[in-house]
C-alpha cells in the first residue's frame, strides 16, 4: 500500500455531528469509487494505534481534484485531534484499498442501502456515474434517524434530477425527534420496501454499508426478500 502526504484544506459540518474533511489530492493518487483510505495523524494524541489512524471511504469521485472523507464526530482521541487540526497541516494517507466497487456488468442494476454515514462510498459512485453518464440503473435506499442526520441529502436529490438512471429513496426512522419537515418515506428498511424498490430493475446486486448491527439487519431483510447471498456485498463501519 502506498503512503502519501496531503494537507488538510478545509473542514465543514455536513449534518449534525458530521464532519467532512478536504485534503489536496497527492500527485499520482488514483482510486475507484467505493475505495477507502487510512488517514494517519503525523503527531497523534496518544501512543495507541487507534488514536493515530482511522479508515474512511473516499467521498469524492475520481474526476474531482481533491480528496474528501466524512465522519460522525464522536469523543474519540483521533476525532478530537482531527477536529482541532489546523487548516494547512500535513497528514499521511495510506491506500487506496478495498474492493467495494461497482460491478462491471452494466445490464445488472445496483441497489445501494446506506445506514447514516454509510452513505460515503455511494457518494463517490453516484457522483462518478452522473459525470460519466453511466448507462446503469442505480437505486439508493438511504436510512437516517432524522433529516438533520442525513449527510449529502440535498446533493443526492440533485443527482437524481441530473441522472435519469438514478433513483433515491430516503427514509427517516425517528421523525418524532426531528424539528424539520419531511414529506418522504419513514420507518426502517423492511422487506416490503425492498420488494417495492426492486420492481422493474434487472437482476440487481445489493450493496449495504453502515454500522455492523445495521448491516446484519439488512442482510436478514434481503434474505427474507429472497435475495441470494451471492448478490449481496457489504461493508461494515465498525466503531459505531
Ligand atoms: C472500509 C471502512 C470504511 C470506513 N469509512 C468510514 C467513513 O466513511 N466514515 C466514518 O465515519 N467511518 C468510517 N469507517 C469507520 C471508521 O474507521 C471508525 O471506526 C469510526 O469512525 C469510529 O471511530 P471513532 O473514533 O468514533 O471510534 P473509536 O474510538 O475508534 O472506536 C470505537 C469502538 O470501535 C472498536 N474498533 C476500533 N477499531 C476497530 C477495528 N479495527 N476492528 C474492530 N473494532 C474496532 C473499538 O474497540 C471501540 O470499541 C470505515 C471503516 C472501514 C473498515
Amino acid at each position: 500500500m502506498t503512503t502519501y502526504e496531503a494537507r488538510l484544506e478545509g473542514r465543514e459540518e455536513i449534518a449534525e455531528r458530521t464532519m467532512a474533511l478536504h485534503f489536496d489530492k497527492p500527485t499520482g493518487f488514483s482510486f475507484k469509487p467505493g475505495q477507502a483510505i487510512d488517514v494517519v495523524l503525523i503527531d497523534p494524541p496518544t501512543t495507541y494505534t487507534q488514536s493515530a489512524r482511522h479508515t474512511f471511504s473516499i467521498v469524492n469521485a475520481p474526476f474531482q481534484d481533491e480528496l474528501v472523507v466524512a465522519m460522525r464526530m464522536r469523543d474519540s482521541a483521533f476525532k478530537r485531534a482531527l477536529k482541532s487540526l489546523p487548516i494547512g497541516s500535513p497528514v499521511k494517507l495510506e491506500g487506496p484499498f478495498g474492493s467495494f466497487t461497482l460491478h462491471n456488468d452494466r445490464a445488472r442494476a445496483a441497489i445501494f442501502i446506506a445506514g447514516g454515514i454509510g452513505i460515503t462510498p455511494f457518494m463517490s459512485m453516484l457522483r462518478q456515474a452522473a459525470k460519466s453518464q453511466l448507462p446503469q440503473r442505480l437505486l439508493l435506499i438511504y436510512s437516517n434517524r432524522r433529516p438533520e442526520d442525513a449527510a449529502f441529502l440535498t446533493e443526492l436529490q440533485e443527482l437524481e434530477q441530473r441522472n435519469e438512471n438514478f433513483r433515491l429513496l430516503a427514509t427517516m426512522t425517528e421523525m418524532g425527534k426531528s424539528a424539520r419537515k419531511w414529506d418522504g418515506a419513514t420507518g426502517l428498511v423492511n422487506v416490503d420496501m425492498v420488494k417495492h424498490c426492486v420492481g422493474g430493475l434487472v437482476a440487481p446486486i445489493y450493496y449495504v454499508v453502515g454500522p455492523p448491527a445495521m448491516v446484519r439487519a439488512m442482510q436478514d431483510v434481503l434474505s427474507q426478500a429472497g435475495v441470494a447471498g451471492d448478490d449481496i456485498r457489504t461493508e461494515e463501519f465498525y466503531g459505531y
